[in-house]
C-alpha cells in the first residue's frame, strides 16, 4: 500500500510529490500526459512560492531560470502611465525578492526532476486515475497505466488533477465511487462556489527573433475598457499578452494571423517575434465547495481558479500543498487524523482572499480608463484579506491575508500570519537550519530545552538577524509551523509553555 497516491503532475502534485519524497514516504505519482506541457501558463510567483521550493530543497535550481519581477505599470490606451507599480528589488523579509517571473516548463522540469531524488516516489506518466472510492483503513484508485489497467491503495489520494478534477467531483458528488464514465458530469458550478468573474481571453506566447529592449522588464496592463490587454516579460527572449475578447469574436478568429497580427502591429511585428502559442481560455474566479472526503483530498487548480491578474494561481495551489504535506507527515507517522480538519478551514478563505482580489484587479481593468478613475478606484474598499487589511489606498499592493481558523490559537495576535525568515550569522537562511520541523526561535535564557524530533529550538544567542526579528515582533518567542506560518507569538516565559503544549504531537 503506498502512504499517499498523487493524481496530477502539474506544479502542485510535483510540489507535493518532492514534499513526500522529503520525508520518506512511498508515493505513487499519476500523469495522464506522456511528459510535462510544454508550453507556459503561469509566468510569475512570489517569494512564498520561492519559500516553498527552499523547503524541498530546489531553490538553488529555480532560482537560476527566474528573473526579478521590475514591476506593473496599468496604462491607458494611449499607453499614458495611470499606475505604477514597482516592486522592490531587493530580498525582502521572507529570504526572497517579493515577486519573480518565470517559464513554467523550466520550473516544471526543475520539480519533476527532484521528485527523482527519491526512490520511494513512483512517477507514473500516460496513467491517467479513471475512479476512485475509500473504505476506513484506505482510498483505491484504478488507472489506466499506459493501456493497462491497474489498482492502488493508499492511506491518502490528493487529487492535483487540475480544473476538469475527477477527484474534486468524487469529493462534492457523494458517490460511493466515481469513474471515468463521469466526467461528463462534473458540473463545476455545482462543485464551486462563483466569485464572479468569467471573461475570455486570448494568451499569445512568443520567442523574440531580435533585442527589444524598449518593450521594457514592467507587465503593463492597458486599461481599455474596450480591449483590456496585459504584456509581460518573462525570461529569456520569451514574451506573453493577454487579450480580453469580445462575445462575438470566435476562437478561430482570434488565433488568426489577421486578428493576432493587428492587434500586436502597434507594438511588433513578425519580424521581431515568432508566436509559438495562441490560446484561448476562459478566465473564472472559483473556489471548490468542499476539499475533503475522508482521505481523500484536493489542491491546486482542482480546487479553485482564479483569472490571472495577480499572477497566483499556481501560488495559491503551492501554498495548499505545502500546508498539506506536514499534516500527512504527522498522521503516517503515528499523529492524530484529525489534523486534516484543519486543511481546508485554513486554506479556502486564504485562498478565496487572493482570488476575489484578482477578481477585483481585472474588474479594475475593464472599467478604468483614466488615472482619475483608477485612483478612485483604487482609494475606494476593496476585497480585504483576514486581517482587515485593505490592498491598496490609491497605489496597488501585494496581499498577504492570514490562515482561516485551524491549529493553533486565533486569538494569538499573529497566529496565521507569514514567519520571517532572517539569514542567520553563519549565511544559511533561517528554514535551512529549522527543516522541514516545528520552528522555535526564541531569546537565549528562555529557549526551552525539548526533547522532540519533530520541533527545532534556535537561540538568538549570536544571531543579531533573530534577536532583531524577536525585537519587532516584540516577542521572547515565535512558534513556527513546518509551512512557516506563525503558530503564536509570546511574550513571556508562562505563555511560552501554554503555546508550546498546543503544538500537536
Ligand atoms: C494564461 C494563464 C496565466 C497564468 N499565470 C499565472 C501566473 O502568472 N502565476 C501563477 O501562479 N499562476 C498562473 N496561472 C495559473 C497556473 O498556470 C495554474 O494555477 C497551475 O498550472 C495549476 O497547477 P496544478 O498543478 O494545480 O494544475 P495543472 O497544472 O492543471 O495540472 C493538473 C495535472 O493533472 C493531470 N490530470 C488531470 N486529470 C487527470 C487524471 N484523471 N489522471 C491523471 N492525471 C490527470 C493533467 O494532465 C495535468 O498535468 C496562469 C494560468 C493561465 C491559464
Amino acid at each position: 500500500m503506498y502512504d499517499v497516491a498523487i493524481v496530477g503532475c502539474g506544479p502542485s502534485g510535483a510540489s507535493l510529490a518532492n514534499f513526500l519524497g522529503l520525508y520518506g514516504f512511498r508515493v505513487l505519482v499519476l500523469e495522464r500526459a506522456a511528459s510535462a506541457y510544454p508550453l507556459p501558463r503561469a509566468v510569475h510567483l512570489d517569494d512564498e512560492v520561492m519559500r516553498v521550493f527552499q523547503a524541498i530543497g530546489l531553490a538553488d535550481a529555480i532560482n537560476d531560470k527566474v528573473r526579478i519581477n521590475a514591476g506593473m505599470h496599468f496604462v491607458d490606451k494611449e499607453q499614458n502611465m495611470l499606475v505604477d507599480w514597482s516592486r522592490p528589488q531587493s530580498i525582502g523579509p521572507y529570504g526572497w525578492y517579493p515577486s519573480y517571473r518565470f517559464h513554467q516548463p523550466d520550473i516544471e522540469a526543475i520539480l519533476h526532476q527532484g521528485m527523482t531524488r527519491f526512490s520511494s516516489v513512483d512517477m507514473r506518466w500516460c496513467a491517467t486515475l479513471t475512479s476512485v472510492s475509500q473504505t476506513e483503513n484506505h482510498a483505491l484508485i484504478t488507472f489506466d497505466d499506459d493501456g493497462t489497467t491497474a489498482q492502488a491503495k493508499a492511506r491518502f489520494v490528493i487529487g492535483c488533477d487540475g480544473a476538469r478534477s475527477l477527484v474534486r467531483h468524487y469529493i462534492c458528488a457523494s458517490k460511493d465511487i466515481v469513474s471515468s464514465d463521469d466526467i461528463t458530469r462534473i458540473n463545476r458550478d455545482d462543485e464551486m462556489h462563483d466569485l464572479g468573474f468569467e471573461e475570455r481571453w486570448l494568451v499569445l506566447d512568443g520567442l523574440l527573433k531580435r533585442p527589444r529592449p524598449d518593450l521594457g522588464d514592467f507587465t503593463i496592463q492597458t486599461c481599455d475598457p474596450d480591449r483590456p490587454s496585459t504584456y509581460a516579460r518573462q525570461p529569456g527572449n520569451w514574451r506573453r499578452w493577454e487579450v480580453s475578447l469580445k462575445d462575438d469574436e470566435t476562437d478561430d478568429y482570434v488565433r488568426s494571423d489577421e486578428f493576432v497580427w493587428s492587434f500586436l502591429a502597434p507594438r511588433v511585428t513578425a519580424d521581431d517575434i515568432s508566436i509559438e502559442r495562441r490560446a484561448v481560455y476562459t478566465f473564472q474566479s472559483k473556489l471548490a465547495r468542499y476539499w475533503r472526503r475522508g482521505r481523500v483530498m484536493i489542491a491546486g487548480d482542482a480546487a479553485h481558479l482564479t483569472p490571472p491578474f495577480m499572477g497566483q494561481g499556481m501560488c495559491i495551489g503551492i501554498r495548499d500543498v505545502a500546508n498539506l504535506a506536514w499534516k500527512l507527515a504527522h498522521i503516517l507517522r503515528g499523529g492524530a487524523f484529525s489534523i486534516l480538519d484543519s486543511y481546508d478551514s485554513e486554506r479556502a478563505p486564504h485562498a478565496r482572499a487572493y482570488i476575489e482580489m484578482a477578481t477585483y484587479l481585472g474588474n479594475l481593468l475593464n472599467s478604468c480608463e483614466t488615472a482619475d478613475g483608477l485612483r478612485t478606484a483604487l482609494s475606494s474598499p476593496q476585497p480585504q484579506a483576514d486581517d482587515g487589511q485593505v490592498a491598496g489606498n490609491a497605489k496597488m499592493q501585494s496581499i498577504a491575508p492570514r490562515l482561516g481558523a485551524g491549529i493553533g490559537d486565533a486569538t494569538n495576535p499573529l497566529r496565521g500570519y507569514r514567519a520571517p525568515q532572517p539569514l542567520m550569522a553563519d549565511g544559511r537562511l533561517l528554514d535551512d537550519f529549522i527543516g522541514l520541523r516545528w520552528g522555535i526561535v526564541s531569546r537565549d535564557v528562555h529557549a526551552p530545552a525539548l526533547l522532540r524530533d519533530d520541533i527545532c529550538v534556535v537561540s538568538d544567542a549570536h544571531e543579531p538577524a533573530l534577536s532583531k526579528m524577536l525585537d519587532d515582533l516584540g516577542a521572547l518567542a515565535v512558534i513556527m509551523r513546518p509551512d512557516r506560518y506563525i503558530h503564536a507569538v509570546v511574550e513571556d516565559i508562562k505563555s511560552l509553555s501554554s503555546a508550546v503544549a498546543t503544538i500537536p504531537a
